[in-house]
């Protein structure tokens, strides 16, 4: 029986031990799964939301243990870690308010005794192969509506959120999910591939961009329902006419926040010559201010990078753009001893030759480039395999609609950044991925429309 062995990466301890999934077993909780869905998508919409409610209150009672477990296994410092549970309630209440809308069924005709009418029904069994960054968040962006619009889910956490996976099991069960409904596989990628080939009616997916692309190669031939929310390397461009002290703290918190560990932190700053020495030395003297250190301690800001061989690349990067010419503001190396530390880094004076420029970074580091002006910048936001968000600052919100307008993005931001609502969709151009979460068509997307044509006999 294989194991799957937990550290911490703040300081490199091995935390848990766990019984790891099995070829086997995997097939069988895809067929309790199957077995389980019926009769729970039969069940009342507002019994299945009172089972999500009940959950919910479940997170507001154990918040600080549910914080403390997600922080050991993955270093998110301790007030982010409650932050992102705390974000959850209220995206919870969202979808709980949206899900009647959005499933209700619609009378699109009725005439001359002919009806027409959309009905919105369950996928069925869907799998749910999960990232570790944001676990609650973008768990939740897809078991909360999976299970409100009656599908069964088998989720794969990653394995380096799988305590914080079987916690969220735990509590959906004692609060009425039937075991077969929500089922927690346990693994790393062998697990997730054996899960996709089992009888699955859709795959939600959160990861890279390289796991998504092989995802999408064995499933693509079998036309089961794919969404696959994958990386980027998101820009922002500062305006001459911006406010720089303001747009130099927005920024910084938006590269280095979760220790730059999103898959919405901003990657890439491009500045208007005319301000960018006064924005490279604020954004500076911000990063240099964050407290980088234990992250059970309620005033660090940066904390540890969640998995080892990420270290490398984050070093890579920096030591590839040093090399072609960019200056180090700050940061720069690893911090020796144990666990997983980088020290938060700002490179200036970078280009589009650097991989910190192109290839994602998913770590505390960021390149700040200047440009002449608006058409430079856009050309060169646009310049990135990747299209998840991007942003402008400035005060001129017609100039900020016009620019973002011209970029490949899903999400786009006026003087902010870094910001996920559950009220609008979540998406990405490009290699950031197909399909979406979040707002009514993220609800919707957990159901085929059925078509019914219906005439009095
Ligand atoms: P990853 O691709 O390494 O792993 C994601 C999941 O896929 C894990 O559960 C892993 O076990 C599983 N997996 C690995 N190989 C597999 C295979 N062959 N078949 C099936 N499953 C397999 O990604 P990660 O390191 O967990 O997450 C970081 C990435 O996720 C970053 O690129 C980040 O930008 C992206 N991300 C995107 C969003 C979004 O909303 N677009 C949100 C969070 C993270």
């Amino acid at each position: 029986m294989s194991t799957l062995e937990i550290f911490n990466p703040a300081t490199g301890a091995r935390i848990a031990q766990l019984q790891a999934d099995t070829p086997a077993s995997v097939v069988a909780k895809a067929q309790a799964a199957r077995a389980a869905q019926a009769a729970w998508a039969a069940t009342a919409l507002a019994d299945r939301k009172a089972c999500i409610a009940r959950f919910r209150a479940s997170l507001v009672a154990e918040i600080d243990t549910l914080a403390a477990l997600l922080t050991s296994e993955m270093g998110k410092p301790i007030g982010m870690a409650r932050g992102e549970i705390q974000g959850l309630l209220g995206r919870i209440d969202f979808f709980l308010d949206a899900v009647d809308l959005a499933t209700t069924t619609e009378t699109v005709y009725a005439q001359d005794g002919m009806r027409e009418q959309i009905e919105h029904v369950a996928l069925g069994v869907v799998a749910n192969i999960s990232a570790w960054n944001y676990p609650w968040f973008v768990g939740g962006n897809v078991f909360v509506p999976a299970l409100l619009t009656g599908n069964a889910v088998l989720y794969k956490p990653s394995e380096f959120a799988t305590l914080t996976g079987l916690a969220i099991a735990r509590l959906l069960h004692s609060a009425g999910v039937p075991q077969d409904v929500f089922t927690t596989l346990v693994g790393t990628g062998e697990v997730g591939a054996a899960l996709l080939v089992q009888d699955i009616d859709g795959l939600f997916f959160t990861g890279s961009h390289a796991t998504g692309a092989k995802i999408a190669h064995t499933l693509g031939p079998r036309m089961v329902k794919m969404q696959l929310e994958l990386g980027g390397k998101d820009p922002t461009y500062v305006c001459e006419d911006a406010h720089v002290a303001n747009a130099a703290a927005s920024l910084a918190d938006g590269a280095m926040f979760n220790t730059g560990q999103g898959c919405c932190s901003v990657e890439r700053v491009y500045v208007h010559e005319a301000i960018y020495d006064a924005f490279v030395a604020a954004f500076t003297t911000t990063v240099t201010g964050f407290k980088m250190g234990d992250p059970t301690h309620e005033d660090t800001y940066i904390g540890a990078v969640t998995r080892a061989p990420q270290l490398a690349v984050l070093q890579a990067q920096v030591d590839d753009a040093v090399a072609k010419g960019a200056r180090l503001e700050c940061g720069g190396k690893q911090r020796s001893g144990p666990g997983n530390w980088f020290e938060p880094t700002v490179l200036s004076q970078v280009d589009h030759r650097m991989d910190v420029m192109r290839e994602e970074s998913f770590g505390p580091i960021v390149g700040i480039q200047k440009v002449a002006n608006d058409q430079e910048a856009v050309a060169l936001m646009n310049d990135t395999r990747y299209g998840l968000t991007a942003g402008v600052f400035t005060p001129n919100e017609q100039r900020a609609r016009a620019l973002l307008a011209r970029v490949r993005a899903g999400t786009v931001y006026w003087n902010c950044c870094d910001r996920v609502s559950p009220r609008l969709p979540w998406s990405g151009y490009a290699d950031s991925g197909m399909g979406l979460t979040l707002s009514t068509y993220g609800i919707a997307t957990f159901t085929r429309p059925k078509a019914w044509h219906l005439r009095q006999g």
